[in-house]
């Protein structure tokens, strides 16, 4: 058993969606996993490995003509990863194997067209890309104490997050890379998004020096990508000529003489949450939302509350039906259950059950980072999750 009992995001939201859901695949919980997770679930992975490439702080200063080749390899590494933990259950059928082929092509145009894009907009410093925010949760009733288990184990949030900028005027922005199907996402839904809400909340937890001025949305639509006119040039608004120093912020200094508006006062100034810049090409759609420390410490509060009830080991998980059960995962053996059928069956079929200390391949790893883990939550492994 880990010695941390670790709180995730993306968890808390079938937990308070439908516990059975939450039940059945949670890592604290009983801990099962598509043995063969779909072609778009690789493909949306792939885009957002490539693009942790493509915005590696350590390569943020160099030319992107550099950048862009590497950044399409690690976009089709990461396919044929993902292709190669699918085999290990099953070969691709005929038709997962032509889809697999066309998502390449589509993952390859869509970078492409994202590099023109961005070189006209992209102007901030990359603070962290592809990173783990591993944070304490504050007990609501009393902020100075950490929560715990009920058997003394300490609890810690752990979300993975995107990219964190700096923009020119030094402020921090929690990003999420999106890639979307159909439609650009509700602007409402974006603001309400409750893992942003708590990515920027356990951020400023873990990092106490940084106040988080909002959230950016990166949505990339897969329609359209193949359809668009061939690359000619490439507009940088901020130029990497790896010749001195790209930015100098002068709002970090002790020193500086700005006036009054520093981020900080800006974001205690916000009243609630609000779009404040969206700009789209109809292929890529780039949201800025600025936060008000006081919704995001509230998610905060509830994410504690949550993770209070799911530590008592008698917790109920009944199902709750609705809508969200069409894109249910355990869609299968639930409506197995509920007709008194041999649901375990369709589990065993299907699914598999992962190891009580293993971490999942969405949160993209390194030894090094396999190695912090297992220093911060006795966690060793990684294997193939099946899903974000
Ligand atoms: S199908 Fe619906 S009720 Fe059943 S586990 Fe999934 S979300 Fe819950």
């Amino acid at each position: 058993m880990p010695w941390t009992f670790i709180i995730r995001p993306r968890e808390m939201r079938k937990f308070r969606r439908c516990r059975r859901e939450w039940d059945l695949g949670s890592q604290v919980r009983q801990r099962y996993a598509q043995k063969r997770p779909s072609m778009e679930w690789a493909f949306d992975k792939a885009i957002r490995d490539a693009l942790a490439v493509y915005y590696f702080p350590a390569m943020d200063d160099w030319n992107r003509a550099i950048v862009r080749p590497l950044t399409l390899k690690g976009f089709d590494r990461s396919m044929r990863e993902s292709r190669a933990n699918h085999e290990k259950w099953t070969p691709l059928t005929p038709e997962e194997e032509k889809s697999f082929e066309h998502n390449l092509l589509v993952g390859q145009a869509m970078l492409t067209n994202y590099f023109v894009w961005a070189a006209a907009l992209d102007d901030f410093d990359s603070i962290f890309a592809d990173h783990d925010i591993w944070a304490p949760m504050p007990d609501p009733a009393s902020p100075i104490h950490d929560l715990g288990t009920l058997d003394g184990r300490p609890m810690r949030y752990m979300g993975r997050m995107d990219q964190l900028i700096a923009d020119p005027d030094d402020e921090l922005w929690v990003v999420e890379h999106r890639v979307v199907r159909g439609d650009w996402t509700d602007s409402d839904e974006l603001i309400e998004d409750e893992v942003l809400r708590s990515h920027c909340w356990h951020t400023q937890i873990a990092y106490p020096q940084m106040l988080i001025a909002g959230t950016i949305i990166n949505e990339l639509r897969v329609d359209g990508q193949l359809d668009a006119p061939p690359v000619s040039e490439f507009v940088e608004r901020d130029q990497r000529t790896m010749i001195g120093s790209r930015h100098v912020n002068t709002r970090r200094s002790p020193l500086t003489m700005e006036p009054a508006a520093t981020p900080a006062t800006r974001s205690a100034a916000t009243a609630q949450d609000y779009v404040t810049l969206q700009q789209d090409n109809g292929l890529f759609r780039r949201t800025v939302i600025r936060r008000n420390q006081d919704t995001l410490k509230e998610t905060g509060v509830r994410v504690a509350e949550d993770a209070m009830e799911i530590r008592n080991p008698d917790l109920t998980v009944e199902p709750t039906f609705g809508d969200h059960c069409a894109q249910c995962e355990f869609k299968a053996p639930c409506d197995a259950m509920e007709a008194g059928g041999d649901w375990q069956a369709i589990l065993a079929e299907n699914f598999f059950q992962r190891a009580d200390d293993a971490e999942d391949e969405s949160l993209r790893h390194s030894d090094h980072r396999v190695g912090q883990r297992a220093g911060l939550g006795g966690m060793y492994r990684v294997i193939n999750l099946g899903r974000r």
